[in-house]
């Protein structure tokens, strides 16, 4: 058995499971190995009634008190229950469940196990687990693994291939001495990855998860470093001299520069003309203009007689990059062209003739940019916008397009500078840290579902004024499991509110010219209101938006909210983000109050990270930042460190890593978008 094998060498995996796990991204043993669980349910000892604390997942032993009944609404079969214990009757509910009936009969005992809820104000379950009392017994005090897989793969299914892979867990190499190990507390790697997917207890999880976390930084900078001859200075065969073209556009522009973004410009044109090749990360805050500052560095680069590429993690972010460009740089006589994934045929093969010919200066498009069939005639800078998207993979793919060309790449993510010195090796960094004089900072309110009718009068006043509104939902549709809020239903509950919103949808399911064209509207004005889920994260910007609602904001990182804010206040009238919550309880307000209070990237960061207990890192991650699968760059930060010294302390004893395949980085990127 090798890590490389392929699933189907599994017991009980055939061609049907191989194609549900290639839809998860899983390929082989090794993948699997590496695919972690998302988080653990646990099984507390039962409690009773009085005893359970709202937004806790707890167990309660009770017995049927009446039979089910089964409620139709339009969309849902709602199943409806009494349980009691020696202190209460509650009612519990479980959606579209109606074989339930014939399971539960009055008088039986079972255990219930969920999340506690309100409900009519009181304490209970909805779409609870329920167990025998001798099965619950077994279970009690385990840990059980639950990984993230898509519909038709039973996580079951999935534990029992992963027990099939426990043979290799041990057949792994260790790379850090025994003594290292005990110094820095850090388990072996086949115990890390057996403890992972079979934990003991919960401080098993942690240590296991601590070593993973180190591995895979380890893992990075092994990789970043073997680049290094790549990236490494290079004399600056693109000497690309101060841009009359430049100048003239920064003199249409509607605005002034600010400072931040002049300093960028500036540091961006002095790596241009010197003599070496520029290596550099712009990091701005949402809303800093960072696209201006990349636009007049690719309009120096045409003047000079070269070609600039421009990628972005998303169509539609890119499509909206290139109507700004194409704008732009139309009066100055300067060509572009857009190529993205969803661009075929003849109109791709003219794309990429024109690419290859020179018959264009400014290349805006996706990954499609670095796919193996474009080939640049003269290219001499790459530039990667919202960068913490892509992996590094892409970065140096991107880099082999041209011969050593001049690199920027963007980041919205703030992260302090000792850390991006690790995570972005040796590159240069230009930091945005003040947002346009015009924008008035945006108003912010954390409130409840009740505030909804309130909100929507407040969105039909904007609306009014002309201004236009995003509500952003967590599901795209209805969900058998979860209550929160989805793009399909709330436009309909929605056009009943304002019957004459102009409404429209978005989510990742639909198909690339779909979004673009519903992004397109939204951006000329043509619709109002667009419900949509976190798909318009990065980068979307419409100025002329000055109002969101985001539902369930309990369910998202606070970094992801505050970059899902920075869709608004992207022009001089005022914003307001109204930040509501479906479930209610003091740790969940007080999570999304850091956002009430701040409106700085950095320190919202900063402010999650503190409220975070050690546990807690299988709940909501920050936006996966680069390649990691369990890393996170804020939280890790102290593991980040220990591993980055002490690679540098093995490369510089000498240690020779190709003994050890573990550490050869294979991050297959997959854009969740
Ligand atoms: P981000 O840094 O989030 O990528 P963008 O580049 O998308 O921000 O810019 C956001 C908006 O701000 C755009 O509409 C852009 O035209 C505008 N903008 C950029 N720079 C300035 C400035 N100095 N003054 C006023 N508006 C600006
Ligand atoms: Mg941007």
């Amino acid at each position: 058995m090798k890590e490389q094998d392929t699933l189907n060498t599994l017991k009980g995996v055939g061609d049907k499971s191989t194609a549900l796990f290639s839809k998860c991204h899983l390929y082989t043993l090794g993948d699997l190995m590496e695919h972690y669980p998302r988080y653990y349910t646990r099984f507390p000892a039962p409690v009773s009634f009085s005893e359970l604390k709202e937004g806790e997942s707890a167990a309660v032993i009770a017995s049927v008190h009446s039979r089910m009944t089964i409620k139709r609404t339009r969309r849902l079969k709602v199943c409806v229950m009494k349980i009691k214990d020696d202190t209460a009757i509650r009612e519990i509910a479980w959606f579209n469940m109606p074989f339930l009936a014939n399971v539960f009969h009055v008088n039986q005992k079972f255990v219930f196990m969920g999340e506690v809820v309100r409900k009519n104000g009181v304490l209970t379950f909805q779409h609870p687990k329920y167990y025998t009392l001798e099965e619950y017994a077994q279970l009690q005090n385990t840990y059980q693994p639950v990984y993230s897989l898509t519909e038709g793969l039973t996580n079951r299914f999935f534990c029992k291939c992963v027990a099939q892979l426990r043979p290799l867990f041990q057949q792994k190499l260790e790379y850090l001495d025994a003594d290292y190990r005990r110094e820095q507390g850090l388990m072996s790697l086949s115990d890390a990855f057996e403890n992972i997917h079979f934990p003991l207890n919960e401080e098993s999880i942690i240590e296991a998860r601590r070593r993973l976390v180190y591995h895979e930084f380890f893992r990075f900078f092994h990789y970043m470093d073997s680049l290094k001859e790549e990236t490494a200075r290079q004399p600056n065969s693109h000497v690309i001299a101060d841009s009359n073209k430049s100048r003239e556009l920064l003199s249409h522009l509607p605005y002034k520069l600010t400072n931040a973004q002049m300093r960028t410009l500036q540091e961006i044109m002095t790596d241009l003309k010197g003599p070496y090749v520029m290596n550099r990360l712009v990091q701005g805050d949402v809303g800093s203009g960072k696209t201006i500052v990349a636009v007049l560095a690719l309009v120096a680069v045409a003047e000079a007689g070269f070609q600039g590429a421009l990628m972005a993690p998303t169509e539609v972010l890119a499509n909206q990059h290139y109507e700004t460009i194409c704008e732009l740089t139309r009066p100055l006589g300067i060509r572009c062209c857009l190529l993205t994934g969803s661009i075929k045929g003849a109109e791709k093969k003219e794309c990429c003739r024109r690419i290859a010919e020179q018959d264009v200066d400014i290349v805006i498009g996706t990954q499609a940019l670095i796919q193996e069939n474009v080939n640049y005639a003269r290219l001499a800078l790459v530039i990667t916008d919202e960068q913490h998207r892509f992996g590094v993979r892409q970065r140096e793919r991107f880099l082999q397009k041209g011969n050593h060309p001049h690199v920027l790449v963007m980041s919205a993510t703030p992260i302090p500078r000792t850390l991006a010195m690790m995570l972005y090796g040796d590159m240069d960094i230009s930091v945005m840290n003040e947002l346009p004089a015009n924008r008035l900072p945006i108003k912010n309110c954390v409130v409840g579902q009740n505030y909804r009718p309130a909100a929507f009068r407040f969105m039909n006043t904007e609306i009014e004024k002309g201004h236009q509104v995003y509500v952003i939902c967590p599901m795209v549709g209805e969900s058998e499991t979860t209550e929160a809020e989805n793009v399909m239903d709330y436009s309909e509950k929605l056009s009943l509110a304002l019957p004459n919103a102009r409404i429209a949808t978005l989510h990742g399911r639909m198909k690339e010219e779909e979004k673009n064209s519903i992004m397109t509207a939204f951006a000329k004005g043509e619709t109002d209101i667009l419900v949509s889920t976190t798909v318009i994260e990065v980068g979307i910007n419409v100025p002329n938006a000055t109002f969101m609602l985001i539902e369930n904001a309990e369910r998202f990182g606070l970094a992801g909210l505050h970059q899902l804010r920075g869709r608004v206040g992207r022009g001089e009238a005022q914003s307001y983000c109204v930040f509501m919550y479906g479930k209610d309880s003091d740790k969940i307000r007080e999570r999304l109050e850091v956002l009430n209070q701040s409106n700085d990237g950095f320190e919202i960061a900063r402010e999650d990270l503190k409220m975070r207990g050690p546990g807690d890192f299988f709940g909501i991650r920050q936006s996966g930042e680069m390649d990691f699968k369990l890393a996170d760059i804020y939280q890790d930060a102290s593991i980040m460190t220990l591993a980055h010294q002490h690679f540098q302390e093995l490369k510089e004893s000498g240690v020779d890593f190709c003994a050890y395949p573990d550490l050869k980085w294979q991050p297959e990127q997959t854009l969740a978008i």
